[in-house]
């Protein structure tokens, strides 16, 4: 019975932390959550821009059809249905430069023949240069994006280098080979459904986050916000106490912990905890105008300033990431530059540029290192009652929202194992030998 009323204290609203709440739930722990701001879904959340007078995602999120953790959680929240995209796999692409237009379109199944169709790979490419990749599975731990490829080929520029700039949000000369072949093996590596892109149809806390916090009330778990952890208390092998600005909570002898918080506040709050340390930005441009009916629902962007475009309801949206040259850069003239390639992109006039945010994430993400890497934890600590979840937590994949969430389900499915591990020490406690059987002294062995 002990284990039935022990609760999972979740600190921290983000994706890692809202499915690590959502799997207990589902499993019938009893889950509290704690949020330090007013809103949940941390890096990955909509607002309304009071100035441009519409919502707003703090950034363009894509997720691909090989995302099984994340596409498994937006089922469990029953939110599979508010995302959209095309039903095949279909990159539209734009080189700046030049002014060609392509379309990447790899095939649904496993065996990759499209690289062997000039119409479906990328112009200026031959499929002996796609096979030149395999070289990043050999790579060494230390090898980086830019050391394993060949960057003169017009492969690198045109594919390899924005892939692995927009999935490890590191720049090619730094991130890690290795992590780059994971990501390829997990979405281009299954085939053309594995890499089927998908957008939120209307924002990200309406896919995400709202769903999520409906599902878990349903389930009857509590959620706070303004709730910050200031501090742990710990014992011997334990978490002890949360301390939050309105109050201490103390941990009874079952009851768990799972800190879903940023790297660098699990590093302040959890002794002697290594993470990662270097970060990398995200710039994203907002811009409030009426795209045009029909037009490609994202656009990759070769030799710009923007990288990727994306089109949403009421506006276009630039995402730049490793956006370190950006970062320093005033609004306004990230405006100007960023408008240059949307108009481009979609056929626009270059002027009036309309109105736009600017938004830079400084701390966006962990930089995607391989020194980085090394420094990212395991789940587990050496306190029998504290796991950890987030994006930097070592997953095997970058930080992005199917690393976050793979996390998140990974401390909730070890605390269910520990806790099954634990009924059934118990039940093996109670269970009656069956020589107690024989004697009649069964109820001996109930525990109270
Ligand atoms: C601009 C941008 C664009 C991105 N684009 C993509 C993309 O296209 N695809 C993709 O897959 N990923 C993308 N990512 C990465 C993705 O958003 C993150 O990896 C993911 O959201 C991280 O989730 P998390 O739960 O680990 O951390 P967070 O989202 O940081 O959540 C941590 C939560 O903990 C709360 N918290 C902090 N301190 C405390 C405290 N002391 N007490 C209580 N609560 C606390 C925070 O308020 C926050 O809600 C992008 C990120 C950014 C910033």
């Amino acid at each position: 019975m002990r284990g039935m009323s022990s609760a999972v204290h979740v600190v921290g609203g983000g994706l890692a932390g809202l499915a690590a709440a959502v799997e207990l739930a589902a499993a019938g722990r009893r889950v509290k959550l704690y949020e330090a701001g007013r809103h949940a879904g941390g890096r990955c959340r909509s607002y309304l821009d009071a100035e441009l007078g519409c919502r707003v995602d703090n950034g363009n999120h894509l997720l691909l059809g090989g995302n099984k953790a994340a596409l498994r959680y937006l089922a469990r929240i029953d939110a599979l249905g508010t995302l959209e995209g095309p039903r095949e796999a279909v990159f539209p692409f734009i080189d700046i430069g030049t002014g060609e237009r392509w379309t990447l379109r790899p095939n649904r199944g496993v065996v990759p023949w499209w690289i062997a169709n000039a119409k479906r790979r990328v112009p200026g490419t031959r499929a002996t240069h796609y096979l030149a990749a395999l070289a990043l599975r050999r790579a060494e731990p230390s090898a980086t994006v830019g050391k394993v490829l060949d960057q003169h080929r017009p492969l690198f520029r045109r594919l390899w280098e924005p892939l692995a700039v927009a999935a490890l949000n590191t720049g090619a000369e730094a991130a890690s080979a290795q992590l780059f072949w994971r990501v390829l093996g997990e979405t281009l590596g299954r085939g053309g459904a594995a890499c089927r892109p998908l957008v939120p149809r209307d924002g990200l806390s309406e896919t995400f986050v709202d769903p999520a916090l409906a599902h878990l009330r349903e389930q009857g778990s509590e959620v706070r916000f303004g709730a910050l952890l200031r501090a742990l208390s710990f014992g011997t092998d334990r978490v002890a106490e949360l301390v939050f600005d309105s109050g201490s909570i103390e941990l009874g002898r079952d009851d768990s912990l799972i800190l879903a918080v940023p790297a660098p506040v699990a590093a302040r709050l959890v002794p002697a905890l290594a993470v990662p340390d270097a970060y990398s930005p995200i710039v994203n441009a907002h811009f409030r105008c009426t795209p045009q009916a029909g037009s490609p629902l994202f656009v990759g962007v070769i030799g710009g300033s923007a990288e990727w475009i994306f089109r949403k309801r009421e506006m276009l949206s630039v995402t730049v990431s490793a956006a370190d040259r950006f970062v320093d850069r005033p609004a306004q003239e990230l405006r100007q530059l960023l408008w240059f390639d949307v108009a481009e992109a979609y056929r626009l006039p270059s002027y009036p540029v309309p109105p736009a945010r600017i938004v830079k994430e400084r701390r966006a993400t962990f930089l995607a290192s391989p020194e980085q890497l090394w420094r990212r934890p395991r789940s587990q600590t050496r306190w029998e009652n504290l796991l950890l979840a987030g994006d930097y937590v070592e997953t095997g994949l970058p930080a992005t929202i199917e690393g976050a969430i793979r996390s998140g389900f990974a401390a909730a499915r070890q605390l269910l194992a520990r806790h099954d591990t634990a009924s059934e020490r118990r039940a093996v406690d109670v269970s009656v030998p069956e020589s107690s059987c024989r004697n009649g002294k069964a109820q001996q062995h109930v525990l109270p």
